[in-house]
């Protein structure tokens, strides 16, 4: 199996290449063309799997080009490590395109982040608190939102962002596509996937 079997266009091509992947990954392998057809996926995968560039290149695919003002992904985790660890996932994978993203996360005051959001996003990494807390103070608009990834879910679950996650799921538009990744399927999550995701399809490595 190789990447270009894939319908990802050159600019994704050439920055895989230059991340030195030579081939896809199980859960890539699985998840790409699903996510590209716009299903719904529960993906249950253990950090080293290759899932974050699992969802980030047919993500990539969805949101394309630089487009107005706002972001039209966005993608929770639970901590602010795995934000910044995402946000370098997508710069690595978007050196060729124009799409503009970053990481909100708390510990640290909103200015810089506030400001960044103010020059236009097109995908958006989040802790959920943070993003509450600007979208609150009106610094995030979720109108354009048509795509939500949940990473970590079983680690969300266990700090407590059940809440949160329920808040935000209000204030983005119901139609979009959902995709779900875990490293672990405890009830919790099961739960959380029945609420988040529309008939998903399941994969697993
Ligand atoms: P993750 O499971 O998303 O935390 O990824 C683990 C590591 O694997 C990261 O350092 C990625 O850059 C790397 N990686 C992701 N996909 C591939 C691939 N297809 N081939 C080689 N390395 C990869």
């Amino acid at each position: 199996p190789s990447f270009e079997d894939f319908a990802l266009n050159r600019q994704l091509l050439n920055a895989i290449a230059d991340a030195g992947y030579t081939q896809p990954t199980p859960i890539q392998l699985k998840s790409i063309p699903l996510i590209l057809q716009n299903h719904d996926v529960l993906g249950i995968a253990q950090t080293g799997t290759g899932k974050t560039a699992a969802y980030v290149l047919p993500l990539l695919m969805k949101v394309k080009y630089a487009q107005g003002n706002a972001p039209r992904a966005i993608i929770l985790a639970p901590t602010r490590e795995l934000a910044i660890q995402i946000n370098d996932a997508i710069g690595e994978l978007a050196k060729y395109t124009d799409l503009r993203h970053t990481a909100i996360y708390g510990g640290l005051g909103p200015k810089t982040q506030i400001e960044r959001l103010k020059n236009g996003i097109d995908i958006l990494v989040a802790t959920p608190g943070r993003f509450m807390d600007l979208y609150l103070t009106g610094e995030i608009v979720t109108k354009e939102i048509k795509t939500m990834i949940l990473d970590e879910a079983d680690k969300m679950m266990d700090m407590g962002f059940m809440h949160q996650i329920r808040s935000i799921l209000e204030i983005i538009p119901r139609k979009r596509q959902n995709l779900l990744f875990s490293a672990t399927f405890p009830d919790k999550v099961e739960r959380l996937s029945a609420e988040f995701l529309e008939a998903p399809v399941r994969v697993e490595v």
